[in-house]
């Protein structure tokens, strides 16, 4: 045990029965790379490529996009950095691409959605990632995923690009583990159909919550209402471990629920195998996993899923957490 926070950045994320989580970074830009290797993070669990767009005044061309993936890939090597391909539109619009103006755009066409229409642009990006990958070890990783179709077209777009590759002589990984964003209410009720077509699965907790309780996340008016202790997003983050482990699939979080300790122990009981955050949270997230208990976390949350409504699992939680808090 240790007073300092910085010395957690350089442990292992091991509750005291000796239960290790793998703690990864979310990153936006290269920049972050250097920090992220400081804080002690196994990897780059989320990689948010919209960003890079962001910065353009022009659509970025594949040439430009290799680059700055193989950048990032060289960087953090020999950890994996899982690149989320393009999750534009929503809140995020580029300049450089058109949108038309939309009444609701979070229910509108946004990330994976945009994609498969602008196959073009999907197709740039998904030829740049592939290309970067022979330089180290990368995951990919769809978002807004809510049906199994959406994971089909987007997974034949890729072994497209790979044909297209190959054709040229392209060097490309051909084992890139390929996984979803689990944060649309219908791809956990379908979650045991998608399982069968992914290797890996990250639950955006920001979206989950947004789209299952239907408050807008960037909303000041009902921000009081969005509740990661909701019982039906405990519900679902406990439907999504339980068919997940049964295929031997492993569990990433990747919303801001992963980034703050509060949580942490409802996402140990859960049964989450990896959380992604931001990286400068990372020690501090070390340091709650190092001091809880897996048992006492798994009976917890045990118990928390028999709740119907949010007082009582606030309740419980909080009055449980409390007294772990002491040993932090
Ligand atoms: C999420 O939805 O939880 C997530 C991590 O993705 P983003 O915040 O980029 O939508
Ligand atoms: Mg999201």
């Amino acid at each position: 045990y240790c007073d300092k926070i910085e010395h957690y950045a350089l442990l292992p994320a091991r509750t005291l029965e000796g239960h290790t989580l793998k703690v990864m970074a979310n990153v936006e830009l290269f920049e972050e790379i250097p920090s992220v290797l400081k804080m002690g993070a196994d990897g780059i669990g989320l990689f948010r490529t919209e960003f890079f767009y962001l910065q353009q005044k022009r659509l970025p061309e594949e040439e430009l996009l290799y680059e700055y993936f193989s950048k990032v890939v060289k960087a953090i090597k020999p950890y994996p950095v899982t690149f989320r391909t393009l999750d534009m539109g929503g809140d995020k619009l580029s300049s450089a691409l058109k949108f038309e103006k939309e009444l609701n755009p979070a229910l509108g066409l946004r990330a994976i959605r945009f994609c498969l229409k602008q196959k073009n642009i999907f197709r740039t990006q998904l030829r740049a990632i592939l290309r970067a990958s022979a330089h180290g070890d990368i995951r990919i990783l769809f978002p807004l995923i809510s049906s199994l179709e959406e994971i089909k077209e987007a997974k034949e777009l890729l072994e497209q690009v790979k044909a297209e590759l190959e054709e040229e002589r392209v060097p490309y990984k051909t084992s890139i583990p390929v996984g979803i964003m689990v944060e649309v209410p219908s791809a956990v009720t379908l979650i045991n159909f998608l399982i069968r077509e992914i290797d890996f699965l990250s639950i955006g907790t920001n979206d989950l919550i947004q789209y299952t309780l239907a408050i807008d996340r960037s909303n000041e008016q009902v921000a009081y209402l969005y509740e990661p202790l909701h019982p039906a997003v405990l519900k679902m983050i406990k439907e999504i471990v339980d068919v997940a482990h049964q295929a031997k699939v492993p569990v990433n979080v990747c919303g801001e629920m992963a980034g703050n300790p509060i949580y942490i122990p409802v996402l140990v009981g859960l049964g989450v195998d990896e959380i992604s955050l931001n990286a400068q949270n990372i020690p501090l997230i070390k340091k709650v996993l190092c001091s809880i208990s897996f048992k006492e976390a798994q009976n917890l949350a045990k118990k928390l899923v028999t709740f119907g409504s949010i007082s009582e699992v606030r309740e419980c939680y909080f009055n449980t957490i409390g007294k772990w808090i002491e040993r932090i």
